[in-house]
């Protein structure tokens, strides 16, 4: 197997140069005029094999190309240095063509040759969303393939459905603070993936401090760092998004659109502490959502994230914050706990994206008390006091 991931990684670095010197050629036909040298040149791999490599070729061109469009929108020096230059498949990967696997009983069956099969048992595989997603897909599934990991792509075709009651999500780095349709208020802490992040924040910084003149040598250690990073907190989001799943119930989720706030950040261009906190904050919520959303049996929502935490969850009006949690609105008096009362003009967004009627006054009280600031609500500082402290508890995304 390992050496089929060799093959695949180095036919794609060969024919790159080729398929980027003719742009108008079709898939289609680069593939087919590629078929005869792959075969050539690899004739100990079954046939399919070839237009795997095929498909690689052109993902690792398309995915070089919007790296190259992003770049020349974000930063034209980058994008300078990119445009000269091709893609190299560095990595070990490979999505299989349909024909080179099959699922015989709980065993996979991956065909290198002909006469070469690697087989692998399933039968331990423990995660419950694998076998329910299996039979929900009617057996049918993409395959990739990496030099450590199998990753099962399922296509299920009964779309969440929409329910009665809605719950709006604000997330934040210390907790994920929800708002229902029917008047509750809770939240999800968050704290141990702040805590784990904060850990790697230092690190990152004293890698800088450590190597300040190498950039190279600091970019090489900072990216190993990030991937350990993110597989400490992978785990983490998923125990974060199931607490949330079972405390939200069986409601329509509502999220914040992260798209834009990501292109926002992206455009900052600023090395800086806060700017570094915001990707990274941005970057894990969009993974919390991506994890609810697949975990969800229930529809998810995404509405305009922009002001939010700066609107009125009663009258509309602007919010001004006295301390990092608490919102005060100069129009109609109220005080509100900050991530709460974003949490309603969440849902309330949700509802108007919906069409849903109008929220019951009953519950609609119930969540303006719940929102309504109380000193003790002040749990620990927010990010802006956290920055001069040098201290890992919170990561804001204003
Ligand atoms: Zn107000």
């Amino acid at each position: 197997m390992l050496r089929a991931l060799h093959d695949v990684s180095s036919a794609v670095n060969h024919l790159l140069p080729d398929w980027r010197a003719h742009p108008e050629e079709s898939r289609f036909a680069a593939t087919k005029r590629s078929y005869r040298w792959l075969r050539g040149h690899y004739p100990h791999l079954a046939s399919s094999w070839a237009v795997t490599i095929a498909n690689e070729t052109s993902a690792t061109l398309a995915s070089w190309d919007k790296l190259l469009r992003r770049a020349r929108r974000h930063d034209p020096e980058k994008f300078e240095r990119m445009r000269s230059h091709l893609p190299r498949r560095k990595n070990l990967k490979a999505s299989l063509h349909r024909g080179l696997y099959r699922l015989d009983g709980k065993v996979l069956d991956i065909t290198l040759s002909p006469e070469r099969h690697v087989r692998i048992d399933l039968s331990g595989t423990s995660h419950p969303l694998f076998w329910r997603y299996l039979k929900e897909s009617g057996g049918e599934f993409g395959l990739a393939v990496t030099d450590r990991k199998l990753v099962f792509n399922f296509r299920i075709s009964n779309p969440q459905p929409v329910r009665k009651e809605v719950v709006g999500v604000d997330l934040n780095m210390p907790s994920a603070d929800f708002a229902t349709s029917d008047g509750k208020i809770g939240s999800v802490d968050l704290k141990e993936i702040s805590r784990v992040q904060g850990a790697m924040e230092r690190k990152r910084r004293s890698v800088q401090a450590h190597l300040p003149t190498d950039l190279k040598a600091q970019r090489r250690v900072l990216r190993r760092n990030r991937g350990r990073e993110r597989n400490c907190v992978r785990p983490l989001l998923h125990r974060a998004a199931n607490d949330l799943l079972k405390a939200m119930g069986d409601r329509t989720i509502i999220f914040e659109d992260l798209s834009e706030t990501t292109e926002q950040i992206l455009k900052e261009r600023r090395r800086g502490d806060c700017a570094q906190r915001r990707r990274l904050s941005a970057w894990t919520h969009g993974q919390l959502q991506g994890i609810v959303s697949y975990k969800a049996r229930s529809a998810v929502v995404r509405v305009n994230a922009r002001g939010t935490s700066s609107t009125c969850p009663r009258c509309g009006g602007s919010l001004t914050h006295p301390t990092w949690r608490r919102s005060d609105c100069a129009h109609c008096q109220g005080t509100w706990h900050r991530d709460r009362g974003a949490a309603i003009v969440i849902l309330d967004r949700g509802r108007a994206a919906l069409r849903g009627a109008a929220l019951p006054p009953s519950a609609r009280n119930a969540l303006l008390d719940a929102a309504t600031w109380r000193p003790d609500l002040e749990t620990g500082p927010g990010p802006a006091d956290e920055r001069s402290k040098g201290d890992d508890a919170n990561f804001g995304l204003v």
